[in-house]
This record gives structure tokens, sequence and C-alpha cells, in this order.
């Protein structure tokens, strides 16, 4: 499952779960911590322990928030493909079958924005500053996510 996958379905439970926010709080007979909402009619979950209650009231709250901010860092941390450049003429190099010659893959937002516009216009080579993709911001999510199942 990609980084992208766990992103995807947390946003999608939480879209198909009772709306928050989720309060937890201790049943009238204290047998019991119930998760609660205005809306939800009863009691969404019963929990013996009162960390359980509140981890499951603050999960609605917080895990769509952390999905979406995950997400949005790595749109940030894209990928910007490169390839061999003659700067003297502006355009790429080219091989024997047309195809631009590859080079590793740049990081969107830690490569600094003059070596970007720079790459955008054919105009750079290895010794400008680059973070290559992935970088260790978006190694870092992808590795955390690649070890969890929602
Ligand atoms: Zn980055």
């Amino acid at each position: 499952m990609t980084a992208r996958d766990v992103i995807a379905q947390a946003l999608a439970l939480s879209e198909a779960a009772t709306d928050g926010p989720w309060v937890a709080s201790l049943n009238d007979d204290d047998s019991d911590y119930a998760v609660w909402a205005d809306d939800a009619g009863s009691d969404i979950i019963l929990a013996e322990r009162e960390a359980d209650a509140l981890l499951a009231a603050a999960a609605r709250t917080l895990l769509p928030a952390f999905a979406k901010a995950l997400g949005d860092v790595l749109d940030m941390h894209s990928e910007i493909e490169t390839f061999e450049a003659d700067p003297a003429n502006g355009t790429w190099l080219y091989d024997e079958n047309g195809e631009k010659r590859p080079l590793p893959s740049i990081c969107r937002h830690c490569t600094p924005d003059d070596t970007l516009l720079e790459v955008e216009e054919c105009n750079w080579d290895d010794g400008m500053e680059t973070v290559r993709y992935p970088c260790p911001t978006r190694a870092a999510i992808t590795a955390a996510l690649s070890e969890v199942t929602p």
C-alpha cells in the first residue's frame, strides 16, 4: 500500500464516519466510557478505559487533519524529471533513438528555485544545487505510511 493509498483510505474512513467532533465521557452509571457526537443518535463507541475513549474521540478530528496535511506535504515534495541539457543551445540532448537522456529526478520543493528555473529552460548542469527525489521529507513520510494499514 502506498502512502497515497493510506492517506486516501484514512480520508474515506473519516468521510464515512459520523460527523465530528466526537466527545468521550463516563456513562451515567459509571460502567463505561462513551464516545458520542451530537448527530449520532446513540453512543458511537463504548470503552472500558478512559484513554481508549479519548483516543477514539480525538482520532475523529485528528485523522482527517493528519491525512490532509501529509497529502499536502507529499504534493509539495513532488518529482521533477530531469534530462541532460545542452545549456549552450537551451535544448535537451537526445540519444540515437531520439529520446531525451534521463538524469535522476529532483524534488520540486527542496531544490532551489533558481535551479528549477534553469531546469525549465534547459539551461542547467550537474553542478547546480539540487535535491534528489525522493527527498528526505518525502522518504520519511512514505516509509512511515508503508508500515501501516488503516
Ligand atoms: Zn523535498
